[in-house]
């Protein structure tokens, strides 16, 4: 079962890697490369995010400050993927003082153009990537080598000053007096990714508030319109995801015009679902049960919902088992437990039909990580097929043929590259 695993080469469905010329020019080190989830487990087992991110430490200062928390982190599923990118690639076994020196030598020796290709093509043989390149406000075409467009439009649900207006007409063109003119900045933006070769939306706006969208009529957002241009509106300071929400019609409204476009120009949406990036977050904003009216208001728009929603991975699998357009998403699921995400895929593979689950998006900004990820990944779905063949629910050439729908064929039919 691994051998058959290992095999495929696979379709990612979510990443955020730099492009390579730009991730070459920067100076990388053991710290970049932690500097991506794993930190956050240190921090959270206590260290002072300070202590390793402040300028002008030296790297021996820094592994000091990281080293006793990294203790307790080092076992947790972004502790396991920082340890295989550093075993795999770069040939070092071992996280110490001692090696922190050789593995920053390794890291700098391949940091170079050819990496991705070796990274990403050669060891972890992935056939092609979903990129989300939300550092740029305007499309760019990824290296069509190694990715497929997604693209956010969440800055045109979720303007809450006339300077976030201004940023939008000084992107789009468009010049924003009204509701109507931020829907145009919205389809002028949506053309230009079209241009570029956008294959799905994607949008994040878990990070900023519920996931609970209202049809809202034109009235009340444009009323909301109204009051955000005339900055009446102070903007409550709060917690990532506490704020209330001063405009929420307008983002109610603005969010279903996104779907709208989606369905009219029948891409699917990539939806973030469960627990947020970085330390601290309000995970009930995140449950996508709340998403249930968008379900049956665009029946032809096909909901790719990220992350197994964890910790609602239960409540993704009943939507996933009831609505024939919605999708479950493993992206960065096996790094964020791996038992969970092998639980869940058992009990899916017995509750939800297998053209619907998309078992891997490695959700990195360094191919070294994805790798790692997809290590684990691969790990996993072997596990858990080998275990259904045990039981007796397949055969091997049945559990051979989901590992393909769920690492390449179902990706590929939802994301193929525009020609
Ligand atoms: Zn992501």
């Amino acid at each position: 079962m691994r051998a058959a695993v290992e095999a495929i080469e696979v379709v990612n469905s979510h990443e955020h890697i730099l492009p390579e010329q730009e991730r070459v020019s920067q100076t990388v080190d053991f710290f970049t490369l932690a500097g991506h989830y794993a930190v956050n487990d240190v921090i959270s087992a206590g260290m002072a995010p300070e202590s390793v991110s402040a300028k002008g430490l030296t790297a021996e200062e820094r592994w000091r400050a990281f080293e006793p928390y990294w203790r307790h982190a080092r076992f947790t599923g972004y502790g396991q993927a920082l340890r295989i990118a550093i075993r795999d690639i770069y040939g070092v076994g071992e996280i110490s003082a001692a090696t922190i020196p050789k593995i920053n030598e390794a890291i700098a020796r391949r940091n170079r153009p050819g990496l991705y290709r070796y990274v990403l093509k050669e060891r972890a043989r992935i056939r092609y990537a979903v990129l989300d390149d939300y550092w740029n406000a305007t499309p760019v075409r990824p290296d069509p080598e190694f990715f497929v467009l997604a693209r956010k439009f969440d800055r045109f649900i979720l303007p809450a000053t006339a300077k976030d207006l201004a940023e939008l007409e000084k992107l789009t063109g468009v010049s924003i007096t009204s509701l109507r003119h931020l829907k145009q900045a919205m389809e002028r933006s949506f053309a230009q990714s079209l241009e570029a070769g956008m294959v799905a939306v994607k949008s994040t706006i878990a990070y900023a508030r519920e996931l609970r969208f209202a049809e809202t009529g034109e009235q009340a957002a444009a009323a909301d319109f109204l009051r955000l241009v005339r900055g009446e509106v102070k903007l409550p300071e709060g917690f990532r995801g506490r704020v209330e929400r001063p405009f929420r019609a307008l983002e109610d409204h603005m969010f279903h015009h996104l779907m709208r476009l989606a369905d009219a120009h029948r891409l699917p949406v990539q939806l973030h679902t469960g627990i947020l990036a970085g330390n601290g977050a309000f995970i009930t904003n995140t449950n996508p049960v709340g998403l249930t009216n968008l379900f049956y208001l665009y029946p032809q728009v096909q909901f790719d919902l990220f992350h197994i929603g964890y910790p609602y991975q239960n409540e993704l699998i009943a939507l996933a088992k009831l609505f024939p357009n919605v999708h479950v998403d493993f992206c960065w699921a096996h790094v964020i437990s791996p038992v969970a995400a092998r639980a869940a895929l058992h009990e899916m593979l017995e509750t939800v039909p297998v053209n619907k689950i998309l078992g891997f998006g490695g959700d990195y900004r360094h191919p070294e990580l994805s790798y790692a990820h997809l290590v684990m990944a691969r790990r996993n779905i072997a596990r858990v097929l080998t275990d259904k063949v045990e039981e007796g629910l397949f055969e091997e050439d049945e559990a051979a043929e989901v590992a393909r729908l769920l690492l390449a064929e179902n990706a590929a039919r939802l994301f193929s590259p525009k020609s």
